[in-house]
């Protein structure tokens, strides 16, 4: 078993987590089948992906005992609105087949519908009546999380967001650690672009690893959940082979020294793929 956060609930999070972002639904079991054999103990799904089915298919039939392994799925922003987050989310525990999630989170707020503290509301009752065992949001900035402390008392357990070498968001860091919120990476390795920079090549080997896995290694000491995809079985278990080595002081240095490269990945959220919610 790999190591665990424990999240502002009290609750633990295996610290790698198998995304399954793009991996389509007709390959899901199979590929959710070969990260719990690994070892993944996590994995995180959405709605709009399209293949909570088969991620609940495999998990029913991997023979783990339901507590075992820690399921996150994420509501559809058209949903936002009290009643519908509550039909939503019976729906993806339908599809997943379980009576709860660990993780259930509001995908990325949506301001156009103005229905985002609702859904809220509703995620807080949801975790009240334990058909969620946290809640959370993504990719929310500094300024929508401080509008959400100042109409929640509930703090996200995490905030999902993009994030990797050559895009560190250091303010939004500095503001999950001052309020104990969890920092989930999406897009980890840059979808793989940053793998081929010539600094994290020349570390990978330096400590005889891959740059992914360099750069899963970089997000764990940061107190980071990395959330690695990868529809092939020996990356899959590659990116989990990270516990067995530690990154020292001044070779984290050198790959912060990378954030803003512009030699390195764009970031996706910064081209505006994301809608940006200034309340
Ligand atoms: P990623 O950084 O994990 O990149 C995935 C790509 O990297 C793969 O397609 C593969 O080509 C490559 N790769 C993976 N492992 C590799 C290895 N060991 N060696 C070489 N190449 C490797 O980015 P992602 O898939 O966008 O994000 C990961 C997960 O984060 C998703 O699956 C999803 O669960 C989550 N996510 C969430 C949001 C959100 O809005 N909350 C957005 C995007 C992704």
């Amino acid at each position: 078993m790999h190591p665990t956060i424990r999240m502002n609930n009290g609750i633990e999070i295996p610290q790698v987590g198998f995304g399954v972002y793009q991996i389509p639904a007709s390959r899901t079991t199979e590929m959710v089948r070969v990260a719990l054999d690994a070892g993944y103990r996590h994995v995180d799904t959405a709605q709009v992906y399209g293949n909570e089915a088969e991620v609940g298919t495999a998990i029913a039939e991997s023979g783990l005992p339901r507590e075992d392994v820690f399921i996150t799925t994420k509501l559809n922003p058209q949903h936002h609105g009290y009643d519908s987050t509550s039909k939503e989310l019976e729906e993806s525990l339908r599809k997943l087949r379980t009576s709860y999630v660990d993780l259930y989170l509001l995908h990325w707020p949506s301001p156009g519908k103005d229905r985002y503290l609702e859904s809220w509301r509703a995620c807080e009752d949801l975790f009240a009546q334990g058909k969620v065992r946290s809640i959370g949001v993504s990719n929310l900035t500094v300024a929508n999380l401080a509008w959400l402390a100042e109409r929640s008392a509930t703090v996200p357990a995490v905030n999902q967001v993009e994030l990797h070498p050559n895009f560190q968001q250091d303010d939004l860091l500095r503001y999950h650690y001052s309020h104990g919120i969890i920092t989930q990476a999406w897009g980890p390795l840059a979808l793989g672009n940053s793998l081929s920079d010539p600094t994290l090549q020349g570390l990978a080997e330096k400590y005889r690893k891959t740059p992914a896995q360099l750069i899963l290694r970089w997000h764990i000491q940061l107190g980071n959940i990395p959330l690695p995809k990868s529809a092939t079985p020996s990356r899959i278990r590659e990116n989990l082979a990270v516990f067995d080595f530690r990154i020292d002081a001044d070779d984290m240095g050198r790959i912060t020294a990378l954030d803003g490269d512009p030699n390195g990945a764009p970031s996706r959220t910064m081209g505006a793929s994301l809608p940006r919610w200034q309340p």
